[in-house]
């Protein structure tokens, strides 16, 4: 098998799949009661938080969630109902993942005034429109660290700071939130001053159904799900405990050695991208050309990614050919749809209806060699040359 699909979900990291059969097994005490078993619960829970908040910038807390879309939204809902007195502006950007796009709609609803910055053809969100969109009456700015279909790493070191600039000349209040759940991992967001970042453990190898919210200190949202206080009031419901305790290794794992794993990701996906455009004419990379791994370098691919077109080809066609050969692509349009039922995402960056009907995302993780690009490569091309033969997708 070869599995290049790891931006919709990733393999469970060993190790976490051994923590957390351990965890349900021995540590089943609920994490609130006062006996021994709840106390034992808890330390497994404050260690997990421990191993997450250590990938965080400091001076911040972790919610946890039951995912990353949930994040989004408790950073969205939250956040514009704690600043709601001040303002009724949100502006974020219009290659955002649907669970920000939904619930910005569903604010828009609720009377708030939304702005979606636009995007350049390589999918980088444009801080001159940010710049010109903040005004006093704005609350929460939500930018995405990476794009999950594009890899494009956006401004938001420089958005944020515009931001909070802007916030602080004219004494007013607004969060910068982003959704990290492409980038937690990948690109390191320690050395941030975000007051909110969306993350989801399914995408860095933990397991599925858990996420978190980053929260620096002083943002202090009010509760997004209201109990028995659970999460220091945040969030209540009793704590997944296997889930968090794996989410809490599969980060601890997942942001060591970041340079070293980046370094080799980097190699990986270039070796792909060289051999598609070596083997295969007519197609062209939906994002940046150039590879990043930080946040200095917005504007750049994280190198998870590879969105490519293929001319005369449909991407669904290949994907279940690919698959034939157990091998595991994706077209990234398939929930992130608009009315036309192409990738909102590919059409912001100007794609046509064919081109983005010929898009294949490759997404790669550490577990990924270049004898596997060779093979994908090889099937790849050969599928194409099949079906371009055959002429019947044009
Ligand atoms: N945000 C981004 C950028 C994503 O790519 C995804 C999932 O694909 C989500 C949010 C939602 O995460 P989850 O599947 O944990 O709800």
């Amino acid at each position: 098998m070869i599995y290049l699909d790891n931006s919709s979900t990733t393999k469970q990291f060993s190790e976490v799949t051994r923590l957390m059969a351990d965890v349900a097994e021995n540590n089943f005490g609920n994490p609130s009661s006062l006996h021994q078993l709840g106390y034992e619960s808890s330390n497994v829970l404050r260690k997990a938080i421990a191993q997450i908040d250590a990938c965080f910038p400091s001076g911040g807390r972790t919610i946890v969630t039951s995912c990353g879309t949930e994040s989004d939204n408790m950073a969205l809902v939250s956040g514009s109902a704690k600043l709601k007195r001040q303002g009724r502006k949100i502006i974020t950007t219009a290659v955002e993942h649907p669970a920000v796009l939904r619930t910005v709609e569903r604010l828009k609803e609720e009377g708030w005034d939304i702005v979606l910055l636009p995007v350049d053809k390589e999918g980088t969100s444009s801080i001159e429109a940010l710049e010109a969109e903040l005004d006093e009456n704005t609350v929460l700015v939500s930018m995405m660290t990476v794009n999950n279909e594009t890899g494009t790493i956006q401004p938001v070191k420089k958005a944020c700071t515009m931001v909070h600039n802007f916030a602080k000349e004219h004494g007013t209040r607004i969060f910068f939130h982003t959704d990290g759940v492409q980038a937690f991992g990948k690109i390191d967001l320690r050395n941030s001053d975000f007051d909110l970042i969306s993350i989801s453990a399914h995408k860095f190898h933990g397991p599925k159904g858990i996420g978190a919210l980053y929260m620096k200190n002083g943002v202090n949202l009010p509760p997004f799900i209201m109990g028995g206080g659970q999460e220091r009031g945040f969030r209540s419901g009793t704590e997944n405990v296997p889930g968090i305790a794996g989410m809490g290794l599969a980060a601890q794992m997942s942001c060591t050695d970041m340079d070293e794993k980046n370094k080799k990701l980097s190699e990986v996906n270039n070796y792909l991208y060289n051999g598609l455009k070596a083997n295969i004419k007519d197609i062209f990379i939906n994002g940046p050309e150039t590879i990043g791994t930080s946040l200095d370098e917005p504007g750049s691919r994280c190198p998870s990614l590879l969105n490519i077109s293929f001319e005369g080809v449909r991407g669904e066609v290949l994907l279940h050919t690919l698959e034939q050969d157990e091998i595991y692509v994706s077209t990234g349009s398939a929930c992130h749809s608009n009315n036309t039922g192409d990738s909102h995402v590919l059409t912001a960056i100007g794609r046509k209806h064919k081109e983005i009907e010929g898009a294949v995302r490759f997404s790669l993780g550490q577990f990924n060699t270049v004898e596997e690009m060779d093979i994908a490569i090889d099937r790849t091309a050969k599928a194409v040359e099949r079906f371009r033969r055959l002429g019947s997708f044009r």
